[in-house]
């Protein structure tokens, strides 16, 4: 079985809700088992500025899905909650979106997905809920809590768990 952490992010809709049916799927659907799951957070848009807060958090999964086709059970589930993607707004307004962290230690440049995740470390709406689930995990060399500590989590809150 792989490791693997999956980051999930989305503005659009009841997004809270939203993570929870999508983790339930990609448990599903990559016959995974569910490790660890973070808190959500509030987080502030980022790169285009012009839009709602983004609420983000982390999983981690164990399956014995390869990285490409459970790269595809992510796409599937981004589809089926209707994620909007908009040409001219690279970082504009989702529903959800699903980003493949890291896959155990393997390291892959293909055209489709790359691993670990190249812009891990300039985010910190993903560092600081990865941090809250594997604080100690390398990924490219750097412990999670030491990229959390190189980064601004300025505007970025915890949401109370909603049980
Ligand atoms: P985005 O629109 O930013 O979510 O990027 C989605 C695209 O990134 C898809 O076409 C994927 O094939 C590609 N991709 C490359 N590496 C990864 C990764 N580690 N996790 C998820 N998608 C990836």
């Amino acid at each position: 079985m792989a490791s693997v952490l999956i980051a999930l992010g989305g503005n659009v809709g009841d997004v809270r809700a939203t993570f929870r049916k999508a983790i339930a799927q990609i448990c599903g659907m990559a016959q995974g088992a569910l490790i660890a799951r973070s808190s959500d957070y509030v987080t502030p848009p980022w790169g285009d500025e012009d839009q709602a807060a983004f609420i983000n958090a982390c999983i981690e999964i164990e399956t014995d899905l390869d990285p490409h086709a459970l790269l595809f059970v992510l796409q599937k589930v981004e589809q089926k909650f209707g994620r909007m993607r908009q040409k001219d707004r690279r970082w504009g307004p989702r529903t959800l979106d699903l980003d493949m962290i890291a896959y155990d230690e393997l390291s892959l440049q293909k055209p489709d997905l790359t691993l670990p995740h190249p812009r891990l470390f300039e985010r910190a709406f993903v560092l600081v809920p990865l941090a809250e689930i594997a604080p100690d995990r390398v990924i490219s060399g750097i412990r999670v809590r030491d990229g959390l500590a190189s980064v601004s989590t300025q505007g970025i809150e915890r949401l109370p768990d909603t049980g």
